[in-house]
Parts: C-alpha cells; structure tokens; sequence
C-alpha cells in the first residue's frame, strides 16, 4: 500500500488538476478556495441574494444555493442576474440531491453543479439487497444513462461539478457491497468519476463528508490513493465535515477534520458546515486555510506512491505508521494512568497563574464545597496539572495530580501525587527520579533528529512518559516524524503532546490546537495533551471575556485561558472520539429546505440534554436529507413538514410529525422510553 499524501513528515501540498469555475481556479496548487452555502428559500431571490453578498463581503469564493426542483433551479437565474447587477460575480453552485431535472437545468445557468452520487439516480429505500455482479453493472448503466446528460450540459456550458459523497446518504447498492464505510463512500464516487472520464469531462472536484471526522479523513485518504492507482491523476478535493453543529464544538469539529487533511497538503477548497449564519462560516475558513499559505510549491507533478518519501531514510524513519489511512492506536505500555488502553489524560498547565488558589482548580473541572468539605469533579476534569517549579500548600482533590519541575520535585512531600518532569538530557544524567513516572520533553525535530542513543535509552525506563513538542514551522509533520523514529526502534512509551499557541485570539488558539494535536489523534497517535501558550498570547487572552467568536457570541460562560484551554482539550478529544465526555450534537447547517430555526433549536435540545456524556443526538432541517445525513446519531430530531418534528432512534422513525412546540418535550420522552435519560 503506497502513501495517500506527499509526505507525511513534511508539508508538501498534493497535485491535483485544475478545474475552471466561472473565472475561479481551483487545484493544481492555486489558493485554498473558502466557500458555503446560504440557508435561504431559494425562490426569496433577495433573501437568498442579499444572503450571498453578505457571503461574498466575508470573504467567500464560492456560494452554493441549494436547488431542491425546477422551480428553484429556474429561479438561479433571477439571483444570478440580481448579483450581476449589483457587481457581484463570484461563482454559484447549485445544490443538487434526488433530482436530475433541476440539476440540467441550474447546469445551464450556473458555473457549478453538486450532485450526491447516493442520490443522484438511487432512491433510498434502507433495504440491503443481495446484488449480483450482473445486478450490480446494470445498476451502473442506468446511472451512466441518468448522469450522462448533465455531463453532455456540463462540457457544452463549460459548468463544473462536484461529486459530493456523503457517509450518511449511501446508495443501496453501495451499503449492500461496501457498508457504511470509507471505501463505501470512495466506490460511490468513483462510479460517477468513471462514468465523466469516459465522456471526457474532467471539470470535476470531489468530496467524502461525514459527521465523524475520524470516517472523513479515512475516506479522503482512500479517495487519493483510489485515484492514483485507477487514473494516475487526482481531482482536487472539497473538504468539510458534515453537521458539525455550532459554537467551539462545531468549530473544533471542522478543524480536526479539515486540519488534518490540509496538513497532509490534502484539500483545494473547504467548507466549515456550522449551524450559524453561513456568513459565519467564512472567518473559520480563513483561520483554517490561512495556516497554509501563501501555498507552497508543489514538488512534483503527480503522486507517485513509488516515491512517496523523498528518500529512502526518510521512508524508514516513517515506521509502522507509514502505511495507515485509518484508525489504528499506537501501541503503548501503561505508566501509572499514562498509555495502555487509557483513554488521554488532558494536563492543565496552570504554570502562569501567579499564585493557585483551591477556586483556580475550578476552571479545570474541580469545585470545592465548603459545606461538605469534598470536591465535585466534572466530566471534563483535567487529570494532571502542570504548575512550574513550586508546590500547592493545599489538599488537592483525590483524581488530580501534580507534574511539576524536577528541582521543586525533590522537596515535595506526597510522591505518589506530584511527578517530576525533566528535559532529555537532564534526564540521562539525573539521579533523583520518581519510581513512578517520569515526564521527558523532547523536542522533536526543531534541529534535526534528538539523540538516538539517548532515545532508546528512555525507551528501556517502564517510568518514563514522553512529552513531544516542536519549534518547527510545520509542527504536527514534525511530531508525526519522530512517532515514526520511537515506531522503528520499537520504542513503546507513552506519549503526551504538548501543543503551545502564539496566535492572538480564541478563535485562531482553537483551529491551533485542533489542527495540531487533532491530526496526531485520529491517527491513534498520542496518550495525552497539554496545550498551552506563548507568554505573550497569554497575556493577550488575560481578559478572557473580551474573547468573542466572530459570530460575536461569547464562549459560552469560559471564563479564563486555562478553563477555554480545558474545555478546549476536552473537545478535541471527543471530536476525535478517543474520550466521551459530553453529548454530541450532530446538527445540519440548514439550507434552503430548512423547515424550523434550526439555531434555536438546537440550543433549546443542547439546554435540556447537554448532560447525557456520551449520547448522539441529530437535529436536522429536513425530512428528505435529514435521516440519511444523520449517519451514526442515536436518536434524530427532523422536520418533517412545516411546523412538524419526527422523531428517530437510529435510523427508525418511532414518533411521526409531532407538532413543534411540544417536539422537544417529546424527544426527552423519547429518550426516557429508551433509558437514554438521566436526571440532571
Ligand atoms: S438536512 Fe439540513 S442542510 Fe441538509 S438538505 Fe436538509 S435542511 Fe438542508
């Protein structure tokens, strides 16, 4: 199996082809294009109109308007013509799922179409039918004949395309081969990419979304690589992770996802799918791709997976993770709670505070009562804190300990709560160690390899847990290299990754982190985070409630660096499924076939549920889309009509068009019938 990106130790960007949209280039090593889409009724041509511009003047490159008939197909036309005559001439992109007719027409209209090659030609029916090979290529051409019109239109109308997969909306025949699975999602694809190649139209992007970033970045990889093998050329990509939902989650969401892909130098365009205005979406797209430009030469001209690594050496020093696309956790022995099978650890790093107060363990997750003289721990307590060079002069509650540096180590009195760390080769030399567990920075990369000898000798200590940070310019890359280097000397200690900040705002700290340690994650690379910031970024977030989103929002009720930085490792760690702590909201960004506020909404489910750890709950817009998108949630929330709810465990329907004002009462009932529901 060959590598699905350039290198996977160095940032190099992919080659992909060009695709020509209106007068927008996308691939082939142009800018990271940022696009969304307007949540509109699109026959509201001002709506939909003024909806676009608020788009473009936030900085989007392409729009999508969703064309769910003719009708509203027809009716690009009028917005198209509205916004030239208001100046605005970026491309549009009509939104195409279940109907062929609207996708021909807006084909003729607009510079791009986006077809859902699970919904294109299939109507979803949930059956899993036994297909036979003859079964299965007649399938084939009866897609061939429904698709291969809108690519005659396509080539005539110079209209590009995107086939846009998405892990929850299959095609029966593909669930019945593939299942629900990344290479499910690749083949659904691939059949319409094959069916355009035949008819020589190549204006074409494709994207793999799911909810579940892990799935998304898997499919992508396997896209790459299904491409190379079968065509020896590669179609630029749409990134984005479906249903992300809003806030920090959503955001972080997006991050890891897109992030990751990105770092791989994977990805010609994205969209963060939040639910907010679309017009919100645009600055977390510029935060994600601004980390990548300007774009970096590309050093050859197509993949070529003989090649892959630029050197032999460098080939070897990738290790047992060269070959991974999926999910696959490192195997690591267990030191003290580090490792093994444990979920990450997330250490606080409150070595800034200038003094630690019982009250300043509260933004970690601790809260003291006074009365019962016990802590209330959270599900988001951080394990570990890192304080510096001192020690606390109180009890500490009994889950929390205490890295602190190796001097003030010595003069600590309780052991089994306070552990030293150390730097490489302070380590080597030292003779003061704890039996227990020993934290080593190393460095990883900044100036070349660190010390072998010394590497293989902190790989023979069962105590020692490695800390990997880096100063170079591509950290993860990095990281990710020397994982390759502990992976070929079959070094088994376990890993914490220290990611430190020096962006300016939250916003910009968040898609940091995510990116970062998010990548490592997915990859099953890691066995703890501590994130942190420069000295300056930290005096810049010292008032933390200035701190807004650029939806203006506040972050929730965050109240200092080191409870966001908390709340911020938490999520990562749930986006990356490797810890549940919290409900996870699987929310449409809404369109034009929306059929509630799904913003308000969905903040009066997250009021009433936030507390049920673990539980996946999907608020979606529309009956036609919703089930289908919802992939993996435990139970749904979907408009069904105007003014009408059905409710879903699964993918069942068990409470149909429940009028609105009483949906959200029933989907508690709901979850109570399935002892899905805990009290507060
Ligand atoms: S699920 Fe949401 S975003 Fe998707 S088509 Fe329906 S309303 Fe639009």
């Amino acid at each position: 199996m060959g590598f699905y990106s350039e290198s996977l130790i160095e940032y190099k960007r992919l080659q992909t082809k060009e695709v020509k949209i209106g007068d927008l280039l996308l691939g082939n090593g142009h800018p990271i294009r940022v696009q969304t889409m307007t949540t509109t009724d699109t026959m509201d041509t001002l709506a939909t109109v003024e909806q676009t511009i608020r788009c473009i003047e936030a900085g989007a490159e392409l729009v999508r308007i969703t064309a769910p008939s003719k009708n509203e197909a027809e009716n690009l036309l009028n917005i198209k013509n509205e916004l030239i005559r208001r100046g605005y001439t970026i491309p549009l992109v009509a939104d195409i799922h279940f109907t062929p007719n609207a996708a021909e027409i807006a084909a003729r209209i607009i510079e791009k179409v986006r077809v859902n090659p699970g919904n294109y030609v299939d109507k979803k029916k949930f059956e899993l039918i036994e297909y036979t090979d003859a079964d299965y290529a007649e399938e084939i051409d009866r897609i061939r004949e429904r698709f291969t019109p809108l690519i005659k239109i396509c080539k005539e109308y110079g209209t590009a395309m995107r086939i846009g997969t998405n892990h929850g909306s299959l095609s029966d025949r593909i669930m019945s081969r593939y299942g629900d699975t990344p290479m499910g999602m690749v083949e659904s694809a691939m059949e319409f990419l094959r069916i355009a190649r035949g008819e020589s139209y190549h204006n074409i992007v494709l994207s793999m979304k799911s909810s579940n970033p892990l799935v998304m970045v898997h499919a992508y990889r396997l896209l790459v690589k299904a491409m190379e093998n079968e065509f020896k050329e590669i179609y630029p990509l749409h990134l984005g992770v479906t249903e992300a939902g809003d806030g920090e989650d959503g955001r972080i969401k997006s991050a890891v996802g897109i992030g990751t892909l990105l770092e791989e130098g994977i990805g010609d365009t994205i969209r963060v799918s939040l639910t907010e205005d679309p017009e919100l979406e645009i600055p977390v797209c510029k935060g994600i791709v601004k980390r990548y430009s300007p774009s970096p030469t590309i050093s050859r001209n197509v993949l070529d997976t003989s090649k892959a690594a630029s050197s032999e050496s460098e080939s070897d020093n990738i290790g047992d993770i060269k070959t991974q696309v999926a999910y696959k956790r490192r195997e690591t022995f267990l030191v003290n709670d580090i490792g093994g099978n444990h979920v990450p650890v997330v250490i606080a790093d409150l070595s800034k505070l200038k003094t630690i107060t019982p009250n300043d363990l509260q933004s970690i997750g601790y809260t003291y009562n006074e009365v019962t003289d016990k802590w209330n721990i959270a599900d988001t307590a951080a394990d570990y804190v890192f304080i510096g060079n001192r020690l606390l002069n109180f009890a500490l509650p009994g889950t929390l300990k205490v890295i602190v540096y190796a001097d003030a180590w010595k003069n600590a009195g309780d052991k089994k709560k306070y552990f030293p760390i150390y730097g490489d080769t302070e380590y080597a030399i030292a003779n003061n160690k704890s039996k227990a567990l020993n934290f080593v920075m190393v460095d990883c990369f900044t100036e070349g390899l660190p010390d072998t000898d010394l590497l293989e000798q902190l790989g023979k200590d069962k105590t020692v847990v490695l800390c990997f940070s880096s100063q170079h310019p591509h950290p993860m890359p990095a990281v990710r290299r020397m994982f390759g280097e502990l992976g070929n000397r079959k070094i088994r200690n376990p890993v914490i990754l220290i990611v430190d900040s020096n962006w300016q705002t939250a916003d910009e700290h968040l898609i940091h982190y995510a990116t970062e340690a998010g990548a490592l994650l997915l990859d099953g690379l890691g066995d703890g985070v501590c994130f942190g910031m420069t000295p300056e970024s930290y005096k810049n977030m010292a008032d933390f409630s200035s701190q807004t989103m650029v939806s203006g929002r506040n972050y929730a009720s965050i109240n200092s660096v080191e409870e966001f930085i908390n709340n911020t490792a938490f999520i990562i760690l749930q986006a990356t499924r490797t810890r549940i702590s919290k409900t996870e909201y699987i929310s449409c960004p809404s369109c034009g076939r929306t059929l509630f506020d799904l913003q308000e909404t969905t903040a009066k489910i997250r009021a009433v549920t936030n507390h049920l750890k673990g539980l996946k709950i999907a608020i979606m817009g529309c009956i036609v889309n919703g089930p289908g998108e919802m992939a993996d949630a435990d139970f749904g929330y979907v408009g069904s009509g105007p003014g009408k709810i059905t409710l879903y465990k699964g993918k069942e329907v068990v409470k149909r068009n429940v009028p609105s004002e009483v949906a959200v009462d029933e989907l508690i009932n709901l979850l109570k019938e399935n002892s899905a529901w805990v009290e507060r």
